[in-house]
């Protein structure tokens, strides 16, 4: 996968030299550039925002440098990237949108501060690349890098080859509409505390059965909207009975 990146802070993304995505970068599995969106202003002082039409608080990010870095990029005529623009007013980060973000061949990611960029860069660019804005919660952060940080972390580890263990995808909350049961592992005693006897039985089933349960009993008290959202059949009348 190639993913380029532009910001006007391109070493908040010195993390993704380390660990897992490091080691996919390393492998060539994801071809990651950063670029300085400032590398396209043409001011003796770089600038990359000014006041807002209409007024109110905050600076804006201005459409050139952006139009120019987009332009580069993605150039027109060639076969576009998905752009992705970070934005509390997005649609809302989901392990869905991470598995089909990890099935298209090149991301660009375009990191807003201030109070955002230009509306215009992002209707432009729709008409010639599919757009998805994408908010990370509903809260808001100083910038894009962050999100993009976590994007790319969540879309990496579904990428073939970069998970040692691709079991651990299927298992994992999220993965199947749930959040995953409690894990352990040694001493089988700590601080008065014990594993629960049953992942101690060695019998398969009902360690399946006890995680289904408390998977069940988890996503109820923490996540009812997600139980809410389970489609009927994929429920057994043992889960049920939960
Ligand atoms: N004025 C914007 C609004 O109210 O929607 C908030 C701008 S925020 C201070 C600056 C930048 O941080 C945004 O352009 C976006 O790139 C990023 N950002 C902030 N919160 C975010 C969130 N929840 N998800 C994704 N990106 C976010």
């Amino acid at each position: 996968m190639h993913v380029d990146v532009v910001s006007i802070f391109p070493e908040y993304f010195a993390p993704l030299d380390l660990s897992l995505i490091g080691r996919a970068r390393a492998s060539g599995t994801l071809r990651l550039a950063v670029h300085d969106l400032r590398a396209w202003t043409h001011d003796v002082h770089r600038t990359v925002d000014d006041t807002p039409y209409g007024g109110g608080p905050g600076m804006v990010m201005r459409p050139e440098p952006w139009g120019e870095a987009l332009d580069a990029l993605a150039p027109p005529g060639g076969t576009p990237p998905r752009l992705l623009v970070p934005t509390p007013a997005g649609v809302p980060f989901s392990q869905a949108l991470a598995h089909e973000l990890a099935s298209e061949s090149h991301l660009l990611f375009a990191c807003g501060r201030y109070e955002g960029i230009d509306q215009r860069v992002l209707d432009h660019a729709a008409s010639r690349m599919p757009v998805t804005e994408v908010s990370l919660g509903d809260y808001v952060l100083f910038g894009g890098e962050v999100a993009v940080l976590v994007i790319l972390e969540a879309v990496t580890r579904l990428l073939p080859g970069v998970l040692g263990n691709v079991g651990s995808l299927d298992d994992e909350s999220h993965a199947h509409g749930l959040l995953e049961a409690p894990m352990y592992t040694k001493p089988a005693a700590w601080r008065d505390r014990e594993v629960p006897a049953v992942l101690r039985s060695g019998d398969h089933g009902k360690i399946a059965r006890w995680r289904r349960n408390e998977a069940l009993v988890r996503t109820v008290a923490r996540r009812p909207d997600m139980i809410a959202a389970l489609a009927p059949e994929s429920l057994d009348p043992r889960d049920r009975a939960v």
